[in-house]
């Protein structure tokens, strides 16, 4: 496919209003996609080279751009900015100087350079990524330097979602219903251009052959709750309850001597665990294996977990060594995924943890998550009250028949954590999708609250659920202010679901977390939404912390969530 084209679809993508549209338009892009093309198709839409997983990244900022921009058209910088400052967009200001007949080149063709410059490191690397860039810019049309210079600061801003591209391909297939295959496959390895390519070389057939590729993480299975200990022995019967530890969710993959790690949110997080890396390396007795668990500080002298800010200081780039010296991490296995070429995830979790406990041997790093096997409510709850008092979250308990549900969040796993009265049992995550400026003193920063969503699996939409105005320092509203504007949109974004007109709408794309005192029935918003309109919202909602950067838009609580959480709450007032 020519780029042009791909640009046009580009262009369709971002006109529309609707979502349905925007299956459509999709499911016809990548009907039109060979096999060769359609994975780079789908990164490109996505305003990505590669699987965020692979860590690829263009590493071009504002100011490069802008000196790829000057270099290809022969204009000052000064002029390329100035049209800037008016354009507010510097994909407008490459339309508007890039001047060629253009057309000729390939999708193919644009990946391949753009990919040169993501790889382009080192010594003079920053000269050679401009070169590239404007050499790139005079082989095209303004259309498409539009779109290219938008790709490469990361503004492309399709907002086109995971779930999203997965529909669309069972469309392009003719059938919705191939969506929950198509979804397993992804689910087993979180590529959609791998899902895609398999699908358009080996059909169906391939699809429902996929199997687990290790370097490829599995989607993260997730936990449902439930308000007490009795609840779950009566949902699940007989169960292994583990400690719920506060620290990294990390899947480590091993091959041979070749170990990575990844996180919740799948980003490759291997340079900051040299010791987990290590340990993964030396004392498994298996060659080749995905295993899951959590890393936490650790205070060996005591035998006593550090919090989660100690833990938490892990995330830098620089001087993880020292801090692995000082803070060492322990990391606790609770899921082992695959082993030698046998994938478990679809054996049952008894059997799972069977072979992690044998697989691992004696070591000061790694070692099982604490479990015992009950039906008795009143020994969960004792555990319980004992593990919040020993720092960690609460207990998670496991179904001992199930498999490991990648990429679902269900009963298979339930979390008990604590609940504090006026609060409800646990918070909520909320994609943010527009903000409102802000009346009197507020006003000032610009925001003075979100609009906050929960995600509609079943629609693959964002329904608002509360507007958030509190939580927030000063200094924190104006970070949000500038971040959001980012990612500003002149109209609701498509997947977006709301009564409520936000002054300023946004590509859902950032999540909060968010307590409150309880969930009410209203009519201002739409999760959960029955026949008269009324839906669900959180009553005095307030952020606990910052954005959450390790959660996707769809990793937000769901609709369901808000319902069952409703229902809980009913429960437990009446007792
Ligand atoms: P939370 O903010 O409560 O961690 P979450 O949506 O990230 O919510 P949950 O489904 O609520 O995730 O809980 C699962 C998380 O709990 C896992 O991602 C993992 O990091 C952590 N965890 C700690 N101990 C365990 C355990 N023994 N088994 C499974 N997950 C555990």
């Amino acid at each position: 496919m020519k780029f042009l084209r791909l640009t046009e679809y580009f262009e369709q993508l971002e006109a529309t209003t609707k979502r349905l549209e925007m299956f459509n338009i999709l499911a016809e892009l990548f009907r039109e996609a060979s096999p060769k093309e359609i994975d780079k198709i789908i990164y490109l839409s996505q305003g990505q080279l590669l699987p965020p997983f692979k860590g690829i990244e263009i590493g071009m900022s504002e100011k490069l751009l802008i000196r790829a921009i000057s270099d290809a058209t022969g204009t000052t910088t000064k002029r390329v900015e100035d049209i800037f400052k008016q354009a507010g967009d510097l994909g407008k200001v490459a339309e508007e100087l890039v001047k060629g007949k253009g057309g000729g080149v390939s999708t193919d063709k644009v990946y391949e350079e753009l990919m040169d410059i993501a790889q382009t490191s080192g010594a003079g690397s920053v000269e050679k990524k401009i070169g590239l860039l404007s050499n790139l810019f005079n082989g095209v049309s303004s259309r498409e330097a539009k779109y290219i210079a938008r790709f490469v600061i990361g503004r492309l801003r399709l907002g086109i979602g995971d779930p999203t591209v997965l529909e669309a391909l069972a469309l392009a297939q003719g059938d919705r219903a191939l969506r929950p295959e198509l979804e397993r496959a992804y689910n087993l390895c979180s590529d959609l251009g791998l899902v895609a390519k398999t699908l358009l070389d080996k059909g169906m057939e391939g699809i429902k052959k996929f199997r687990i590729h290790v370097g490829y993480p599995i989607r993260m299975a997730l936990c449902e709750r439930l308000p007490s200990s009795e609840e779950i022995i009566t949902k699940i019967g007989k169960a292994a309850v583990e400690a719920k530890y506060d620290g990294f969710r990390c899947q480590i993959h091993k091959e041979k001597a070749k170990v990575e790690i990844f996180s919740r949110n799948l980003e490759r997080t291997t340079h900051m665990f040299p010791e987990i890396t290590e340990a993964a390396r030396n004392y498994l007795a298996v060659k080749t294996t995905i295993f899951e668990g959590e890393a936490l500080a650790y205070n060996e002298a005591t035998g006593e977990l550090f919090p989660f800010q100690v833990t938490i200081q892990r995330k830098r780039k620089h001087g993880i060594e020292e801090l692995a010296k000082e803070y060492p991490l322990k990391f606790f296995a609770f899921e082992l995924l695959y082993a030698d070429g046998k994938d478990y995830t679809e054996k049952p979790y008894i059997e799972r943890r069977g072979k992690l406990e044998a697989i691992i041997k004696k070591n000061p790093v790694i070692e099982p998550a604490e479990m015992f096997v009950t039906d008795n409510p009143k020994k969960i709850y004792e555990y319980f009250e004992e593990a919040i008092e020993r720092g960690l979250e609460g207990v998670v308990a496991k179904r001992l028949d199930a498999p490991y549900a990648a990429g679902a969040r269900n009963f298979n796993w339930i979390k008990l954590k604590r609940s504090y009265r006026g609060e409800l049992a646990d918070t909520i995550d909320v994609c943010i999708v527009g903000y409102f400026r802000g009346k009197g003193a507020r006003a000032r920063f610009g925001v003075g609250a979100l609009l906050g969503a929960v995600y509609d699996e079943e629609t693959d939409t964002f329904k608002t659920v509360s507007k958030v105005g509190s939580g927030f320092t000063e200094d924190e509203f104006v970070q949000l202010k500038k971040i959001l504007d980012e990612i500003a949109l002149t109209h609701k974004h498509p997947r977006v679901d709301s009564v409520m007109e936000s002054d300023v709408w946004i590509e859902p794309r950032y999540v909060v977390t968010v307590t409150a005192d309880e969930i009410t029935r209203s009519p201002s918003h739409t999760a959960g939404r029955d026949r008269e309109g009324i839906g669900y919202a959180l009553r005095f909602p307030r952020a606990i912390g910052f954005l959450r950067t390790d959660k996707k838009p769809e990793d937000a609580n769901s609709v369901k969530e808000v319902i069952e959480m409703f229902e809980q709450q009913k429960k437990v007032k009446v007792s």
